[in-house]
């Protein structure tokens, strides 16, 4: 876990997380850093079943040039971006295909996911990134990251949690 802690404190400071805690801002910021665009599709998570990552609730599409986060939206709004940053988690921590050691028959899964989010062409997916490509470790990784920045999201500010240590310390 450690090796984590460490490796998202370097990811904080390449890509810092937004002071109050913005999701577009976010993604924006972690699209800069990689030079790609990122877009959200809100589905079903029905939709997902089987074939979405984490919880089962996300999918990292990587198109020739862009990406695109699919993710269950029928949940909290707090739920549905621990999601999205999950998939995040997966792009910062490099878990992309090129790293991916699973070689599947792609054909047939961009078939698949072209027929479940009719706005997506199938000749415009790269790879796909569901839940059968990572090892639990990588699962793992990324849903740490996704936990560190949500914590990190609902912090209070840190003047006011500065102030909270004064209040409590003079208290005693
Ligand atoms: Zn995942």
């Amino acid at each position: 876990m450690t090796g984590m802690d460490n490796r998202f404190r370097e990811l904080a400071q390449t890509v810092p997380i937004p002071r109050p805690w913005d999701l577009p801002t976010y993604l924006n910021a972690v699209a800069a850093h990689r030079g790609r665009t990122i877009t959200l599709l809100p589905v079903d998570t029905a939709i997902l079943a089987g074939t979405g990552c984490g919880t089962g609730s996300g999918l990292w599409i990587a198109k020739h040039d862009s990406d695109v986060i699919a993710y269950g939206a029928d949940t909290t709004e707090w739920h549905a971006e621990h999601i999205i940053v999950h998939e995040l988690g997966h792009m910062l921590l490099g878990h992309g295909a090129e790293s991916s050691r699973t070689e599947k028959s792609p054909t047939q899964t961009y078939a698949a996911i072209a027929g479940l989010l009719p706005s997506i062409s199938p000749e415009s997916i790269a790879h796909v990134l569901g839940r059968s490509d990572y090892e639990s470790t990588r699962e793992r990784d990324a849903e740490t990251f996704a936990d560190l920045v949500m914590l990190q999201a609902m912090r209070p500010q840190r003047r006011e949690s500065l102030l909270h240590k004064t209040f409590f310390r003079d208290r005693r």
